[in-house]
């Protein structure tokens, strides 16, 4: 085994740089804890932003990837397999949505999304001039697709020209997003809590009125539930205490609790809008992917996660409120359930890098100024309690 070094210098030399990483090698990992190459223990609050939600190495879990493993890892969707539809039957169940499509990424969910959009808009008047509202300081991902609807300027300029036909309206303003709407415009498009944004949940008279335009002009609402679903909010899907239902919606991340897979669901006309031909994947929904999204959904519902990130939420917002009073750099708290963000009023960076390497306590950011608080959906009170303790280590010599 090489030494931690070692390891560092080879990846930088190995690896495309797209990422700054942070200088430590994570080894293995148990429940909510990550252990270095050294042996050194950390606390995880980012959960590999928001994947992990059973946390790591769940007995359980690890014991449905196995028995997967030795049967059958992949047979191409030219085929049924059981794993698919178990996993669509549960999947169905949670959201209420009629048809699921298995993905390998959240990007590749949005994609599709995108894709059932312009398909259905296409079967109405066969015109390829389309539009698609997307809000400012989103986030859907890094394909061209995907990028597209992404509201970042810096993560747009140097790949452009982009998909045409998108336009960003201010996220929790209907008024921009009425101003947008044209003959053209075939849905729109937003994240229901805004993750990467800064932990920003679209207010509920908002989503209403969104949604309300959508039934006006019969453009398709495409919620990206990719961070803030499976149970992140305290709801199964963030959209379902809105009493609101997308037409579409993605979900990514805690679905194969680290291991890649992805969906895009329909409801009503949007699930029938697009035909065989229309889309494909070759690993998409294979069985070892969906028996891993089958055995979450099933722990989900066994051991009650939602009912439990309801009540750590709770926590969690009491103990980032104490923490925003007491330290006057941070200048507010957002989110619900175990998706929850600090605005301080300088850049996080530094006490980010701080926390891991002085505190073993891992932490996300979400934009400059925010730290974002996703921890494994299985966090007890003691791990908010040690989160704060080693958090106000720091805290104590910014304020
Ligand atoms: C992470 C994320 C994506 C992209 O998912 P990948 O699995 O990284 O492709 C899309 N939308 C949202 C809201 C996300 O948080």
């Amino acid at each position: 085994m090489r030494s931690k070094q070692e390891y560092i210098e080879k990846a930088e030399s190995e690896l495309y740089k797209t990422y700054n990483r942070f200088p430590v090698v994570f080894d293995h990992g148990d429940g909510v804890r990550l252990y270095d190459t050294d042996g050194v223990e950390y606390l995880d609050f980012g959960a590999g932003i928001a994947v992990m939600g059973l946390g790591y190495n769940d007995p359980e879990f690890n014991e449905a990837l196995k028995a997967q493993v030795d049967k059958l890892l992949h047979t191409s969707n030219l085929f049924y397999n059981v794993p698919a539809v178990e996993a669509g039957e549960l999947i169905l169940k949670a959201s209420g949505m009629d048809k699921v499509f298995f993905t390998n990424s959240g990007t590749e969910a949005v994609e599709g999304a995108l894709k059932i959009a312009r398909r259905y808009a296409y079967n109405k008047d066969s015109s390829h001039d389309h539009e698609i509202i997307a809000m400012k300081h989103s986030f859907h991902g890094r394909s061209f697709g995907a990028l597209s609807v992404t509201g970042n300027d810096h993560y747009q300029e140097p790949f452009k020209p982009l998909l045409p036909g998108i336009k960003f309206a201010d996220f929790n303003d209907l008024d921009s997003v009425k101003e947008l709407v044209n003959d053209k415009t075939c849905a729109i498009i937003m994240e229901t809590v805004q993750g990467e944004g800064g932990i920003y949940p679209a207010g509920e008279e908002f989503l209403k009125g969104v949604r309300a335009l959508c039934d006006d002009h019969d453009m398709l609402l495409i919620l990206d539930e990719i961070q803030c679903g499976m149970g992140r909010t305290g709801e199964m899907f963030a959209w379902q205490k809105y009493g609101v239902k997308p037409d579409v919606m993605t979900v990514a991340k805690a679905l194969g609790n680290g291991v890649p897979v992805g969906a895009f669901l329909a409801a009503g006309k949007a699930g029938a809008a697009m035909s065989p031909g229309d889309h494909g994947t070759t690993y998409g929904g294979n069985p070892f992917v969906t028996a891993a999204a089958c055995k979450v959904l099933e722990l989900f519902e066994k051991r009650k996660i939602v009912d439990h990130v309801k009540e750590m939420g709770e926590y969690l917002t009491k103990k980032l409120n104490f923490l925003a009073d007491r330290y006057p750099v941070i200048t507010g708290r957002r989110g619900t359930g175990l998706i929850q963000g600090l605005e301080f009023s300088v850049p996080v960076a530094s006490i980010v890098n701080q926390a891991l390497i002085e505190q073993k306590l891992v932490l996300i950011s979400a934009g400059a100024n925010v730290i974002r608080f996703v921890p494994p959906l299985v966090i007890e009170k003691e791990h908010v309690d040690e989160m704060v303790k080693k958090l106000e280590e720091i805290l104590k010599h910014h304020s």
